[in-house]
């Protein structure tokens, strides 16, 4: 059983990482951006209070996201291990999260870090914005999320280095390779 976050900045390739590695350890993937996404398609309440954020490119209120959070961990499929892809996202999060495992009596294994530089990162969500057509994968919004990364998520990111739990993985090449220098780093 693998409890475990998978953090880097937009592009980086986590969503397709977490997919595989999901599959690999038999461990549910779990992204706060499909969630966002899938509500926001779906017209709900939450799809409603997230949009403006999302397409936007800022971060959502830590209060709803936390909260979401927290009933996505209360599921079954949660209950022998998880991989959360997206969050926590800054600091205040991160207390949060800590909480959230506290009062369900779970230990974060691994923190998984995957590197690019921001000359690729830009030029992989251009692509993707042909492709899949996000409304937050404009140039504009691209550069933002990049700084909101730089500014908010870093700093998570070097909080859970201080932990000792941080395994960091050069994110630069074909999918599987980057899965296979991965799965080397996972307990
Ligand atoms: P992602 O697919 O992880 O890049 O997330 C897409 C967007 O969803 C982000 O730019 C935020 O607007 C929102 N989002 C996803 N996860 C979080 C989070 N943990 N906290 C706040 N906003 C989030």
């Amino acid at each position: 059983m693998t409890r475990m976050l998978i953090v880097g900045p937009p592009g980086a390739g986590k969503g397709t990482q977490s997919k595989k590695i999901s599959e690999e350890l038999g461990i549910v993937a779990i992204s706060t951006g499909d969630i966002f996404r899938e509500n926001i398609k779906g017209g709900t309440a939450l799809g409603q209070e997230a949009q403006r954020y999302v397409e936007a490119g800022n971060l959502v209120p830590d209060s709803l996201t936390n909260r979401l959070v927290e009933d996505r961990l209360a599921w079954e499929d949660a209950a022998d291990g998880f991989l959360l892809d997206g969050y926590p996202r800054n600091l205040t999060q991160v207390e949060a999260f800590d909480g959230i495992l506290a009062r369900l009596g779970a230990r974060l294994d691994v923190v998984l870090e995957l590197v690019a530089d921001k000359e690729e990162l830009v030029s992989r969500l251009s692509k993707r914005a042909e492709m899949e057509g996000r409304r937050d994968d404009t140039e504009d919004v691209i550069r933002h999320r990049l700084e909101v990364f730089e500014s908010e998520t870093a700093p998570m990111i070097a909080e859970y280095s201080t932990r000792g739990v941080l395994r960091q993985v050069d994110g630069l090449g074909a999918v599987d390779e980057v899965n296979a220098r991965i799965m080397k780093e996972l307990p």
